[in-house]
């Protein structure tokens, strides 16, 4: 059944190869055991629904919370000549009546529902009367009274499942799971602990980015010219900033959308459905904004301040780069912004203790703002997900983007240019007298006879500019009143005065470019093609073909239908409502603008190895492990695969959680395991880096995490 299962995944969906989990959690349903997935967001858990669905006979149910999302899905469905539809509140009673009387004569192979829906005695009589083939609970951790997002009408649906004579496989789903809700979620629908796959949270083509020290309005504005064509959300704290930057962004010319609770429903869904048709390619809302939204190709999420905890965080980022392609999340970080959060979470109803809680969260989001250790890293941690690297080498900590250097001495001179100017102005004349500027208000203010005028002459307004906001984010100097932004120092500013505190600081930010792979001006042309056939179609763009299908065209040039059938997400269906369309245009550009240099798929560049990886023939980590078992040793692997040993021995790791052995010889001896395997024991925090700390130097991680995964610790 399942190279049944392999034959849809290429025939149906135009993949050649499965996501990490989705192979095991389609097992477990053909099987017939109930399972439970816990995979990131865009990790592909529809398919683990949808191929078993396929591969059994009669309609499965899928029960979603989010009724915006199930026209999607079903359009999706549509894109690849599958029957399928939703019933939901959505849509007139006459329409209800008509589309239950065609699944009574089995005409859906999927349909999705909200949970309201169980408790209608007709919808329940019609299911019981046809052949249900599986029910898949998405966004399970709804379930759960323990979840950030408890729905009550998600669970008593129990009961009146457990009465359905004809009770399918059951499959749950979702994204977000703490411990507490994966044991509730094990335990309402009876999942067995070994028919759980967790993949963790880790999204490898995210590039996590922190900037401080810029003038955020000018650096949304750079950001945005050097990326005009890709899609784009801004999160902001208060509808209030919203506003301001739609309407700063709208004046420069950008196509912005904006959302906030305070517009009324009719124009926000405007607003949405602007953003996911792509008409506007930007799209700037408070949190009011993305529940629901499944658009595949944001490339950018920039959240505009701190969030109010890392939970937010992950979330509204991980909304970009669905689709796997390469996409970055930046936070512009200004310490002063917690102060909001603080605010926010003081006025809030919430009780005491509550708010405490809210309160540590919030510290916790406030350090990633600070932290100089890798950012994906840390925010696995924070979540207990202790698999994967110890630095990923593409975020702002990792890589040279954000580099420091000692500017100890340059603080100085800008702290304490602010004493003497009597902490009275505000940044813009502090960077002119002390670059030793003869503008008249400088002059006129005596400021030119201050020791401090022209001790930076050597720099740049600008430069000096972004120190000054520099030191503003890391707390050294302050503003009390928004409304008059006069610079004050913090006691931290003493201590660097003083001598006791050295600060570092990056030169300046360069905005680096987006690394466009393939030749822009076929992509803008497929995109427009794209863009022509959603609308004939009223349908969303990415349902027609995602980003990584366009690109992956532009990389490949097929010219032929045999060619075109390899291309990702190319099933034969799409081929046969689309395929020609595209095969003409890309002939049609050649044309005009001569041959272009096709890409082998093999040819990776670093930026998007990971995600290429995912959807190559073999997963990569099974690579490494058969290399590993043919008698290579771990350095040579990584040589030969262009990877690093830790990231070889992550893919062994997982081979090993997928049910392959492993001769741990290589890795640690009997003492090291001993000893490891106590001082776990007694910890009462079970996360790795505690139990590194008391653990001797030269046990290393990876030693530590091999023998917590021998024995299934993590
Ligand atoms: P989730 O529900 O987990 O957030 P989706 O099911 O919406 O994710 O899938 C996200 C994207 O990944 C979709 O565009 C989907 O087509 C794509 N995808 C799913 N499985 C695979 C696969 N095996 N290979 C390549 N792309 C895949
Ligand atoms: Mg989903
Ligand atoms: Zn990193």
């Amino acid at each position: 059944m399942l190279t049944k299962a392999q034959h849809i995944l290429q025939q149906y969906f135009g993949y050649s190869s499965f996501r990490p989990g989705q192979e095991t959690m389609i097992k477990h349903a053909l099987n017939g055991h109930h399972a439970l997935a816990i995979m990131p967001t865009g990790g592909g858990k529809s398919l683990c629904y949808q191929i078993p669905g396929l591969v059994k006979e009669g309609c499965a149910l899928i029960i979603s919370p989010l009724i915006s999302l199930m026209k999607d899905q079903v359009d999706a469905l549509h894109a690849h000549d599958i029957p399928a539809t939703f019933i939901n509140s959505s849509i007139s009673q006459a329409e209800q009546q008509k589309r239950l009387a065609q699944l009574q004569a089995g005409a859906y192979r999927f349909l999705y529902v909200a949970p309201e829906r169980f408790e209608s005695p007709e919808f329940m009589r019609t299911i019981q009367s046809i052949p249900l083939s599986l029910i898949a609970f998405d966004e399970a951790h709804c379930i759960s009274q323990w979840g950030h997002d408890f729905r009550p009408s998600y669970r008593s649906i129990i009961p009146n499942l457990k009465r359905l004579p004809n009770l399918p496989v059951t499959l749950a789903l979702t994204a977000t799971a703490t411990d507490e809700v994966i044991e509730d979620i094990q335990s309402i629908l009876q999942i067995k602990v070994e028919h759980t796959v967790n993949t963790g949270y880790a999204r490898e083509n995210l590039h996590f980015h922190v900037v401080k020290g810029v003038d955020k309005k000018e650096f949304l504005l750079d950001f945005i010219k050097s990326r005009p064509k890709e899609s784009g959300i801004i999160y902001t704290p208060t509808r209030k900033i919203t506003d301001l930057i739609y309407q700063l962004l709208s004046e420069q010319g950008f196509q912005t959308a904006h959302y906030h609770a305070g517009m009324s429903e009719s124009e926000r869904q405007l607003a949405q459905h602007r953003f996911i048709e792509d008409e506007a390619t930007i799209m700037v809302a408070t949190n009011a904004f993305g529940m629901g939204i499944d658009k595949s190709n944001v490339r950018y999420v920039i959240h505009y301040a701190l969030p109010m905890n890392m939970e937010a965080y992950y979330q509204e980022a991980g909304r970009a780069g669905r689709d796997g392609e390469p996409s970055d999340c930046y936070l512009l970080f200004a310490a002063q912004d917690i102060q909001l959060q603080r605010f926010l979470i003081e006025q809030s109803l919430l009780e005491p203790g509550k708010k405490e809680r809210e309160y540590e969260k919030l510290q916790a989001m406030a350090h990633y703002g600070h932290t100089h250790r890798c950012l994906p890293r840390y925010i696995l941690d924070y979540f207990g997900d202790l698999a994967g690297e110890e630095s990923c080498g593409r975020c702002s900590n990792c890589s040279e983007e954000g580099k420091q250097e000692d500017r100890t001495r340059e603080a100085q001179m800008i702290l304490s240019c602010v004493k003497r100017m009597g902490e009275r102005f505000g940044a813009q004349l502090t960077a002119k007298v002390l670059n030793g500027s003869k503008s008249q208000k400088v002059l006129e203010l005596g400021f030119n006879k201050l020791t401090t005028y022209g001790l930076l002459s050597d720099y740049t307004e600008k430069d000096i500019m972004n120190w000054i906001h520099y030191l503003m984010a890391d707390g050294y100097l302050s503003i009390q009143d928004p409304k008059f932004p006069t610079l004050q120092l913090t006691p931290l500013a003493y201590e660097v005065l003083k001598g006791n505190q050295t600060v570092s600081m990056r030169m300046s930010i360069e905005q680096k470019k987006n690394q466009v792979d393939v030749d822009e001006g076929l992509f803008d042309t497929l995109r427009h093609l794209r863009k022509q056939l959603a609308e004939s179609k009223k349908l969303p763009p990415y349902v027609i073909f995602s980003d990584t299908s366009l690109k992956d065209m532009c990389r490949m040039i097929p010219e032929t239908q045999q060619e075109m059938l390899q291309i990702k997400g190319m099933g034969e269906k799409k081929f046969e409502q689309y395929g020609t369309l595209f095969l003409q245009a890309i002939h049609q550009y050649i044309q005009d603008h001569g041959p272009i240099e096709r890409q082998r798929p093999s040819v990776q560049t670093s930026s998007n190895k990971e995600s290429k990886n995912m959807a190559d023939q073999k997963p990569s980590y099974l690579v490494s492990y058969e290399a590993f078992q043919g008698g290579r040793t771990l350095s040579e692997i990584a040589e030969d695969r262009s990877l690093t040993v830790t990231t070889i021995k992550n893919h062994l790791f997982q081979a090993y959680k997928e049910g392959h052995s492993i001769d741990w010889t290589s890795f640690f001896d009997g003492e090291t395991e001993k000893l490891i395997l106590q001082k776990h024991e007694v910890l009462a925090e079970k996360k790795l880096k505690p139990l590194k700390e008391c653990l001797p130097d030269e046990m290393t991680y990876s030693t530590i995490k091999a023998v917590l995964i021998k024995h299934a610790l993590m």
